[in-house]
């Protein structure tokens, strides 16, 4: 008897491969491939292209933020001794000598007991040193040349003022290398006119799917084929880990099919194929990449998504996920994911994930890292989880109503109802309430 020690349930043999305790854990497969990968090189881009982009430099002031002195409000620019006695009752005069519009150029000097009609954003003129609101003042028109202002209140010096570099300093390092470039990043290198950034290119990525029964987009299904989701759905993931998927198609189970698709490949840094890694199968990836580059197949200690392919081919990195769709799915969100993420520069390479209440109980049979698809949703003040529909690693649709993957460690046979669990937000289905 082979590995009895070990044996699944019901004391079945066990062959060597299948033995949980002799499979790569989950934290080991991903330390392994993010040890292979490291941010691809700067590149400039537009600022339209940069959101979601790192940066590969630090970004220097080299003007102030504002550039000038300028209102916060519409009001009057005054000189806060002027009206230190202003009150409603006893309202102070000061004489209009200017009208100052956003983007017109500083008005001249304010002398004592003047006052300029100023907008906001527009320049405080010289000698001013406040801004009174219009809703604290009265407005007349005195005489055909000259108008006055009646101020209802004091206003405290540099108030409704905004000073020039009080944003950002002309030299200061204001958005760091490594900086995610999200909206208002890109807000302010627009304002420092910077027309390109310099960010960490994306990965290009190409998708290989492999696969006799394996039909692309198209042709009606003969018997015994199938349609090919697993290109459509890892290239959907590539886009949304912030890589640029390129597909190169669907491959024979041969060996030199596998081969001159790799090769046909444009210009990528990272490559991914979906199938042919089952012990049971031809190993076809696994060959390959052995007389190409260099590869390892791994038993990782999950579910679903446990034959893994891993090595290189040249020196692409290439990640060999099982022909499953949810387990090319789950195996990509782990192993995938953080790999062209830590390409792109980013640091925050996991999912996000909440800690949870188990709403519903789940077996965990396998003694492997259990990826259960389900629905989180806040309840009270508490988040709670529940497996959602059919959890075979064929079952693509039953991954479509969830939002969320419930992590039951490898140690857990079983989860009851109200056992708090990890679960890991899916992207781009955020549950309602999140964060
Ligand atoms: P494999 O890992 O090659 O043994 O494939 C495992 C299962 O996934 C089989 O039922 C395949 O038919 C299915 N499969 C493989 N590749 C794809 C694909 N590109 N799209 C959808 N299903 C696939
Ligand atoms: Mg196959």
């Amino acid at each position: 008897m082979v590995g009895g020690a070990h044996g699944e349930a019901s004391g079945a043999r066990t062959r060597p491969w299948e033995d949980p305790e002799a499979m790569l854990g989950v934290d080991e497969a991903r330390r392994r491939v993010l040890a292979a990968v490291s941010p691809l090189p700067a590149v400039e881009v537009t600022l339209l292209d940069a959101p979601g982009l790192v940066l590969a430099e630090d970004v220097v002031a080299d003007a102030d933020i504002p550039p000038f002195r300028n209102s916060a409000m519409d009001g009057y620019a005054v000189r806060a001794a002027d009206v230190a006695s202003a009150t409603p009752a006893a309202p102070v005069r000061l004489v209009v000598v200017a009208e100052v519009a956003a983007g017109s150029p500083a008005a001249p000097p304010l002398g004592p007991g003047q006052a300029a009609r100023i907008m906001t954003g527009a320049p405080l003129p010289e000698g001013a040193d406040a801004v009174v609101r219009f809703e604290e003042t009265d407005e007349h028109e005195a005489g055909p040349r000259r108008d006055e202002v009646w101020v209802r209140g004091a206003v405290r010096r540099w108030e409704n003022v905004r000073h020039a570099g009080e944003d950002v300093r002309a030299g200061a390092v204001v958005l760091p290398r490594g900086t995610v470039l999200g909206p208002a990043a890109i807000g302010v290198l627009a304002s420092l006119n910077r027309a390109t950034v310099p960010v960490h290119r994306r990965p290009r990525v190409g998708i290989l799917s492999t696969g006799d029964e394996v039909v692309d987009l198209g042709p009606p299904l003969r018997p015994g084929q199938i349609r090919n989701s697993n290109s459509y759905t890892l290239a959907a993931l590539v886009r949304e880990a912030g890589g640029e998927p390129i597909l190169l198609g669907v491959a024979r189970d041969r060996v030199e099919d596998i081969r001159a698709k790799l090769r046909a490949a444009p210009q990528v840094d990272f490559l991914i194929t979906s199938g042919g890694v089952s012990i049971g199968d031809f190993d076809l990836v696994k060959h390959v990449l052995q007389a190409e580059g260099e590869v390892s197949l791994w038993q990782v200690r999950i579910k679903p998504g446990k034959p893994l392919a891993f090595g290189r081919v040249g020196s692409i990195p290439l990640l060999g996920l099982p022909g499953n769709p949810v387990a090319a799915y789950v195996a990509f969100l782990q192993f995938g994911r953080p790999a062209l993420r830590a390409m792109l520069g980013r640091t925050d390479l996991s999912l996000p994930t909440l800690r949870a209440r188990l709403l519903a109980g789940h077996e965990n049979a396998g003694r492997r890292r259990h990826y259960v698809r389900g629905i989180v949703e806040r309840q009270g003040d508490e988040w709670v989880a529940r497996p959602c529909g059919l959890q075979g690693s064929g079952v693509l649709t039953s991954v479509t109503a969830a939002n969320c993957l419930i992590v039951l460690p490898e140690s857990w046979h079983r989860a009851e109802p109200g056992t708090e669990v990890e679960v890991q937000l899916l992207p781009g289905v955020c549950p309602a309430d999140w964060p």
